[in-house]
């Protein structure tokens, strides 16, 4: 009865999204699935934006103790791309009618600031496609370099809304500074992109909450929600994942509470299950992410291990990925799927 009672409530408490996250009952669960596949239908629509990615190096500066990269992680084999490798996996992407270019790499300053500006302008001369930039936090003169330069979008994660765990994953950076990071990025015009991890060591449910909370307050166009996947020669190695079940309840939850955010189905989805993918969309996510980065850089991007991870040719993947989302009754947009903010489908 009290779930219904929330799910129809047009705006959530945190003590309302706690106890969606906290639902055992099955057809409670079933419940919450529905009400964010409603809910994405309305603001959303049925169209599936896709976003190729080019993870172009694995070098980080940054030592967050969950993950792969981590600068600590000697026993990863590093890489940078060259700026031509980059240019023909950003043609691959819009050769496959790919309409957002996703630039990822650890918080590497190798690659400079006007290197940086100078790839986001050849792929904005030569291609039709948005930029979305993850680089990790740079300096704020960075960022409205690469706007200028013409990226549109910028993928931040917040990671957790916890100050004192983001304080002891990430010990040389802080909360405060990272959604600073994020409101400058806002105020120069980039669409961006937050999220968090599900499931990080001494992580509650209550927290999880407040990462949903902060998305809305930050008004994100993006919200990234994916699961915790244990990386080896991290601190994190022992610990475990969540269920599949809770990181897709936060899905749900999270497309309840963010209405027309957009909502990747992530690729640390499908590492946790093989239908990941698959389930995110139905409740409640509207993006997938195809994985462009060339062999054999691609297998050295280990922020976890993928047991999933194919050698199959990006334009092979995202062709069975555009088959997977047709059977979902999903089509794939053509358009480059810019922020939805404010706009209600029909
Ligand atoms: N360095 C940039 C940054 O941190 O924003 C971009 C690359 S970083 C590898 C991209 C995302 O990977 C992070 O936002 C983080 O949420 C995710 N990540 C890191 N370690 C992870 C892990 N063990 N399991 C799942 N996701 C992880
Ligand atoms: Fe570096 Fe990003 Fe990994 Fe942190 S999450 S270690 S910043 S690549």
């Amino acid at each position: 009865m009290k779930t219904a009672a929330i799910l129809n409530k047009n705006q959530l408490s945190k003590d309302d999204i706690t106890h969606l996250l906290m639902l055992q009952d099955e057809h409670e669960i079933e419940l919450l699935y529905k009400k964010a596949d409603e809910v994405r239908k309305k603001y959303c629509g049925d169209e599936v934006h896709l976003r190729g990615i080019i993870e172009f190096s694995n070098y980080c500066e940054q030592d967050c103790l969950y993950c792969g990269l981590r600068k600590s992680n000697n026993k990863l084999k590093r890489y940078r791309m060259s700026v031509d490798e980059i240019l023909s996996s950003a043609k691959a992407i819009h050769d496959t009618g790919i309409r957002t270019i996703v630039l990822q790499s650890g918080e590497d300053i190798y690659f400079g600031s006007e290197e940086i500006r100078d790839i986001i302008k050849s792929i904005k001369t030569k291609f039709n496609t948005a930029v979305t930039l993850s680089l990790g936090e740079r300096s704020f003169e960075d960022y409205k370099m690469w706007k200028d330069a013409g990226a549109d979008r910028y993928l931040l994660k917040h990671e957790t809304a916890n100050v004192k765990l983001y304080s002891m994953y990430h010990q040389a950076q802080s909360l405060r500074d990272r959604i600073g990071h994020l409101l400058y990025l806002k105020k120069l015009g980039y669409q961006i992109g937050s999220g968090n991890l599900i499931g990080l060591p001494f992580q509650t449910i209550e927290d999880i909450a407040e990462d949903l909370l902060l998305c809305r307050e930050l008004d994100v166009d993006m919200a990234s929600i994916s699961p915790f996947i244990p990386s080896p020669y991290t601190p994190y190695k022992h610990h475990q994942s969540p269920a599949l079940t809770d990181t897709l309840k936060t899905i749900a939850s999270a497309r309840i509470v963010l209405k027309d955010a957009h909502i990747p189905a992530t690729a640390a989805l499908s590492a946790l299950d093989e239908k990941g993918r698959e389930r995110g969309l139905r409740v409640g996510a509207n993006v997938v992410m195809p994985n462009f980065t060339p062999a054999p850089y691609k297998a050295y991007y280990e922020i976890y291990p993928n047991k999933y991870l194919t050698t199959e040719d990006p334009v092979k993947r995202t062709l069975r990925i555009t088959a997977m989302i047709e059977s979902l009754g999903r089509r794939i947009s053509a358009s480059q799927g810019d922020s939805l903010k404010q706009k209600v489908l029909a």
